[in-house]
């Protein structure tokens, strides 16, 4: 029998959290900002977007997706694009201190000791 534990998961089981979402069937221009819009026009609606998400039941789905894919646009699960931006680099930042340097994985696949 084949192995199929490696194989992605049915699309509609990984995404089935957003026909449950708060935002379903609302304007995307409440969430996604339109073009040239900045300064307070921009905050005052991504706070509006915020007010939704936060009666949301998948407001933790979706925003694992945003970071997960680091999605460039838009309100997702209660973040704007800075604010995931500061915890995705945050992530990353994390992960390169928890990884060893290239160096000393050199030296421990070659056997080597430091
Ligand atoms: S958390 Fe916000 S953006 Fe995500 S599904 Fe819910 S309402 Fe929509």
């Amino acid at each position: 029998m084949a192995d199929t534990h490696r194989l992605p998961s049915p699309v509609a089981d990984t995404y089935e959290w957003q026909l449950r979402g708060a935002c379903r069937g609302m304007d995307s221009a409440f969430f996604f900002h339109p073009e040239g819009e900045r300064g307070a026009a921009k905050a005052r609606r991504e706070e509006q977007a915020k007010q939704v998400c936060r009666s949301c039941t998948v407001l933790d789905e979706c925003r694992r997706h945003a970071l997960a894919a680091e999605e460039p646009y838009g309100v997702w699960g209660g973040l704007s694009v800075a604010e995931r931006e500061v915890l995705i680099r945050a992530g990353d930042r994390q992960l390169r201190l928890s990884s060893p340097a290239p160096s000393d994985r050199t030296a421990r696949s070659s056997g080597t000791a430091r």
